[in-house]
C-alpha cells in the first residue's frame, strides 16, 4: 500500500522471570511498526545474550531461541529500516562490550546528523559493523570520559540531536532515553514487580501489564534493583510528538502521548464530516487504518457506515508482486469490494492519507467497478506535502502528490468525484492539541522542529532547497 511506512518499536522489561518470553509477547504486539527484522538481548545477572534475525518475530523466534536467552531482564526490537541497509547486520539490538563492560542498545527514531559524526568518527579510527545511525551512539559512549554509562549516555545526547526512543540493557540496568523533543513515543509499565517500557501501549495489554506513564521528552529513566530513578539532564526543547503517530502509524488501541489513538481518530472523522460534508448514502473506510475516522465520520454526519472494502489480513512480507502487466492485481489482493453494499450508491470513501496517489486510484477504480453511483474521497489529516526526517520511511517531494498538484487536481488524477482534506487545525483540535503546541506536523507543513545542516548527509540533502538550513551541528 502507498503509505508512509512506520519506523520501528521497542520494547523493555526488568525483574521478570518470563523475561525472554514476555519481550516476545511485547514485540508481536508491536510488529506492526516494522517487518523487516526483530531481536531480543537478554540480562541473566552476569551475562548478556543476543538473537537477531530477518522476517517477522513469530518466524525468527522459536522454542531453541528463546529458552537460549536467560535471565530477568531483556529489550527487543522490531525495525522497518529508515537509515542504514536492510540486513541482519542492521538488526537491532546492539549488542558490545566496552570498558563499562557489556551495553545491548535498541533504537526507535532517526539520528539525522549520524552520518557525519560517522565520517568524523572513521575519520579518528573507529570501525563500524553496520550501515545503522544507532551504532553512532555506542561509539559517542565508549569515548566519553563520564565514568558511569548514564553520564556517557547524557554526554551523547547533549552533543547529538535528533529522534530516539532508546533503551538500554546491562548485566544490572534497564536504562530509557527519550528526546526532548518527544518526537517518538515511548510508554512505562508495571507487570506484578516487573517494570516494563513499550512504544506503544497495545504490547502492556497483552501481558497484562498496566500502563503508569510516558517516559518523558528529555528523560533518562534507570531501572535497576532498586526501582526507578528518573533524571531529566538533556538540554529542553519545545515538544514536537509526531502528529503522524496518531493518523496513521500506532494501532488504534494503544494510549499514545498520553491519548487513546482511536479516540484522535474517531474526532478526525467528526471534524471531517464538518469541515468536508458529502451529498452520500453510505461512508466506506480504507481498511484498516481509515475506519475509526469513517466511524466518527458517519456518527457526524448521519451517513450509514458499511465496511464497503474487505481487506485480505494474509498478505504477507512472501507476497509476490505482480508484473506491470497485471499490476492492478497488487492491490486486489490486499482490498475487494463488497458489490452488494456498494452497487448504485453514492460512497463517501475515508482514508487517513494520500501519499503518491496511486494506490488511491486503484481503490477509487474498483470502487467504480463494484457499480459505486459517485466516490466522494476524503482524507482524515492535512495534505502530505514533506517528507520527515525523524524515524518515519517517506518519498522524496517529487513523489508525494500533494506537494505537486491542488486537491482538484488530485481527485482528476485518483479519478474521485471529489477530494477533501481534513485542515491542520482541525486535525491538531482532534489530537487534543492547540495549534503548533506540542506537536511535530512538518510532513504537512515544512516546519521542521529539528533543523538540518547542509552536511547531514542523509536524504535532507535532496530536499535541501525546501528546508531551513541551520548551521546546529555541533551544538557545542
Ligand atoms: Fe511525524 Fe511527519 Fe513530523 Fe515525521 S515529519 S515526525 S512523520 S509529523
Amino acid at each position: 500500500m502507498d503509505k508512509f511506512r512506520d519506523e520501528c518499536g521497542v520494547f523493555g522489561i526488568f525483574n521478570h522471570d518470563e523475561a525472554a518470553r514476555l519481550t516476545y509477547l511485547g514485540l508481536y504486539a508491536l510488529q506492526h511498526r516494522g517487518q523487516e527484522s526483530a531481536g531480543m538481548v537478554t540480562s541473566d545477572g552476569n551475562k548478556l545474550n543476543g538473537f537477531r534475525g530477518m522476517g517477522y518475530v513469530s518466524d525468527i523466534f522459536k522454542e531453541p531461541q528463546l529458552s537460549g536467552l536467560p535471565g530477568r531482564s531483556a529489550i527487543g526490537h522490531v525495525r522497518y529500516s529508515t537509515a542504514g541497509g536492510v540486513s541482519l547486520r542492521e538488526a537491532q539490538p546492539f549488542l558490545v562490550d566496552g570498558y563499562r563492560g557489556q551495553i545491548a542498545l535498541c533504537h526507535n527514531g532517526n539520528l539525522p546528523y549520524a552520518s557525519q559524526v560517522r565520517e568524523e568518527l572513521e575519520l579518528s579510527g573507529a570501525i563500524f559493523s553496520s550501515t545503522s545511525d544507532t551504532e553512532v551512539v555506542l561509539h559517542k559512549i565508549a569515548r566519553s570520559r563520564e565514568p558511569d554509562l548514564v553520564g556517557a549516555i547524557v554526554d551523547t545526547f547533549t552533543e547529538i540531536e535528533g529522534a530516539y526512543s532508546m533503551l538500554f540493557l546491562t548485566r544490572d540496568r534497564l536504562i530509557a532515553v527519550r528526546d526532548p523533543r518527544g518526537f517518538r513515543p515511548l510508554a512505562l509499565g508495571k507487570l506484578g514487580d516487573a517494570y516494563v517500557l513499550a512504544s506503544e501501549t497495545c504490547a502492556f495489554d497483552l501481558i497484562d501489564a498496566v500502563y503508569l506513564r510516558d517516559v518523558q521528552p528529555g528523560e533518562v529513566l534507570v531501572i535497576d534493583e532498586e526501582g526507578l530513578h528518573a533524571s531529566y539532564p538533556l538540554p529542553k526543547e519545545r515538544h514536537s510528538h509526531c502528529i503522524f503517530e496518531h493518523v496513521y502509524f500506532s494501532r488504534p488501541d494503544s494510549i499514545v502521548f498520553g491519548r487513546s489513538v482511536n479516540k484522535s481518530r474517531h474526532k478526525m472523522g467528526q471534524q471531517l464530516a464538518s469541515e468536508c460534508p458529502a451529498d452520500a448514502d453510505i461512508v466506506v473506510p480504507v481498511p484498516d487504518s481509515g475506519t475509526a475516522a469513517a466511524i466518527g465520520y458517519a456518527s457526524q454526519s448521519g451517513l450509514k457506515f458499511r465496511f464497503g472494502l474487505v481487506r485480505n489480513h494474509y498478505v504477507g512480507r512472501t507476497f509476490i508482486e505482480p508484473q506491470q502487466s497485471i499490476r492492478h492485481f497488487g492491490v486486489k489482493v490486499k482490498l475487494n469490494a463488497v458489490r452488494d453494499l456498494i452497487e448504485g450508491r453514492r460512497v463517501v470513501l475515508i482514508d487517513d492519507s494520500i501519499v503518491r496517489g496511486t494506490t488511491s486510484k486503484k481503490i477509487v477504480q474498483m470502487v467504480r467497478q463494484a457499480g459505486a453511483k459517485e466516490i466522494h474521497v476524503r482524507i482524515s489529516c492535512p495534505p502530505t506535502k514533506a517528507s520527515c526526517f525523524y524515524g518515519v520511511d517517506t518519498p522524496t517531494r517529487d513523489e508525494l502528490i500533494a506537494a505537486n498538484k491542488s486537491v482538484d487536481e488530485i481527485a482528476d488524477f485518483i479519478g474521485a468525484d471529489s477530494l477533501g482534506y481534513l485542515s491542520l487545525d482541525g486535525m491538531l483540535k482532534a489530537c487534543g492539541d492547540a495549534p503548533g503546541s506540542r506537536h511535530c506536523t512538518a510532513c504537512y507543513t515544512m516546519n521542521y522542529p529539528l533543523k538540518v545542516t547542509r552536511s547531514a548527509r542523509t536524504k535532507m540533502e535532496r530536499e535541501e532547497g525546501v528546508l531551513a538550513v541551520e548551521s546546529m551541528w555541533p551544538r557545542h
